[in-house]
């Protein structure tokens, strides 16, 4: 793409009311706009973003046998009324102008729809197991909205629900997931730790989240040096500088950001709504279901918390919404354009600096602002070697590259 093209600009000074590294960067960068707190537009740098995240979580979700759909919005008051979560804080009511009272939730999570949907298609032990999974904005009435894309009253997340015909069903595809969870963060470029935490307002039972330790975390964890494991402090009753519990390590304690959350749910859901089985005994039982959440938006926002130094963000080259930053100097436009087209043909995703009218001061401030992870330069003296410069972003060295293997390079 054309920089000269994009509608959004970047600005050099920060936001007034943002103080986390995410805020900052991501508007300063034209990735997102914010409409209201907790509220943000994705622009189109930030959606490529979302959608590199989006990609991810596809294929690792269908890799485990989830099947994509997609629910409503609007969720009817009878199914939320039904599971007693009709009056949770966190609801946005919604009320059509000519009617008195609310008739429906904007969907905060799914659990009631996906339970009425399955019940139309399980009737025996061999509808079972399935999973299916949406990625959809959810909309929660958050009082601490704060901290950039951390913690919104809009937001995007995915959300899998499985049904099983026995807790022990339930728990290996629990530990698929599991390990589908941990594949998504490690291709975003983050470590999480898997945790054990409360259930909130979805189930009963201890729940497991991911946890990636961040300054500005909301959470707070007590993680094994030694063997990783963790405890989220709402439920531990472990201490920093304790010994682990599993292995006898030290134990330290940590500010972190929860990007997912896996639920055990049982049949809390299907009792509540009448989801039965047919077993091969012919006796009817509950389904059993497990729930599992990741947020993109939060996932993103965790990214540039991670990774980012004070001139901008450091993409991981998974979610960076181009590879490459090309910026030509000299007014060497003729072999800029080349160049450019180049790379297109060859399939590199490239963001192509052809402002004119810009120093070159501003084009490499913009450079380490967006983060891309290689910079490209090309001017009068590069080309008197038939070159380009080239200099990743996580790094502070610059080489000089023949033109001619370029490609071969990225
Ligand atoms: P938290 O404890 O942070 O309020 P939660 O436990 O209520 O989150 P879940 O219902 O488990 O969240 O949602 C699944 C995932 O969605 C979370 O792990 C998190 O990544 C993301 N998420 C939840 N609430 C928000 C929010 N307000 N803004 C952005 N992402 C969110
Ligand atoms: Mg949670």
């Amino acid at each position: 793409m054309k920089l000269s093209q994009l509608f959004s600009r970047t600005e050099r000074q920060a936001p007034k009311d943002e103080t986390s590294a995410n805020a900052q960067f991501l508007e300063r960068g034209g990735f997102v706009y914010k409409n209201n707190s907790g509220i943000y537009t994705f622009l189109p740098l930030g959606w490529r973003v979302m959608g590199k995240i989006a990609q991810i979580i596809r294929e690792e979700m269908n890799t485990i046998g989830g099947q994509e759909i997609f629910m409503p919005a609007l969720v009817d008051k009878r199914y939320m009324e039904a599971t007693g979560r009709w009056d949770v804080d966190v609801a946005f009511e919604v009320r059509g102008k000519k009617e008195k009272e609310a008739r429906f939730t904007l969907g905060w999570s799914h659990e009631e729809i996906i339970t009425e949907i399955a019940s139309k298609f399980i009737n025996s032990y061999k509808d079972l197991p399935f999973s299916a999974y949406q990625i959809q904005t959810k909309f929660r009435d958050e009082p601490r909205a704060k901290s950039g894309l951390l913690r919104g009253k809009e937001f995007m997340m995915k959300d899998l629900y499985s049904f099983h015909s026995s807790e022990g069903d339930m728990m290996n595809f629990y530990s698929e997931v599991r390990t589908a969870y941990n594949k998504i963060f490690e291709r975003c470029g983050l470590k999480a730790f898997y945790t054990l935490a409360a259930g909130g307002v979805f189930t009963a039972s201890t729940t497991n989240e991911f946890q990636v330790i961040s300054s500005v975390g909301e959470d707070t964890i007590f993680v094994c040096t030694q063997c990783e494991y963790a405890e989220n402090k709402e439920i531990s009753s472990l201490k920093n500088e304790s010994l682990c519990l599993k292995c006898g390590g030290k134990v330290k304690e940590e500010k972190s950001i929860e990007v997912g959350n896996i639920f055990p749910l049982g049949t809390k859901y299907t009792e509540a709504l009448h989801l039965q089985y047919v077993s091969e005994r012919g006796e009817k039982n509950f389904v059993v279901m497990g729930s599992y959440g990741i947020g993109l938006s939060r996932l993103m926002g965790t990214a540039v918390e991670v990774h980012h130094d004070e001139k901008g963000i450091i993409w991981p080259e998974s979610i960076a919404p181009f590879k490459v930053y090309l910026i030509v100097l000299d007014n060497e436009w003729e072999k800029g354009n080349q160049i450019y087209q180049k790379l297109l043909d060859k399939g590199v995703e490239v963001l192509y600096d052809d402002r004119e009218g810009k120093t070159a001061g501003e084009k490499f401030a913009d450079a380490d602002l967006f983060g891309l992870p290689i910079r490209l330069v090309l001017s009068a003296k590069t080309l008197k070697e038939k070159s380009v410069e080239l200099k990743r972003r996580n790094q502070g060295k610059t080489e000089l590259v023949k033109l001619s293997s370029i490609e071969k390079i990225l």
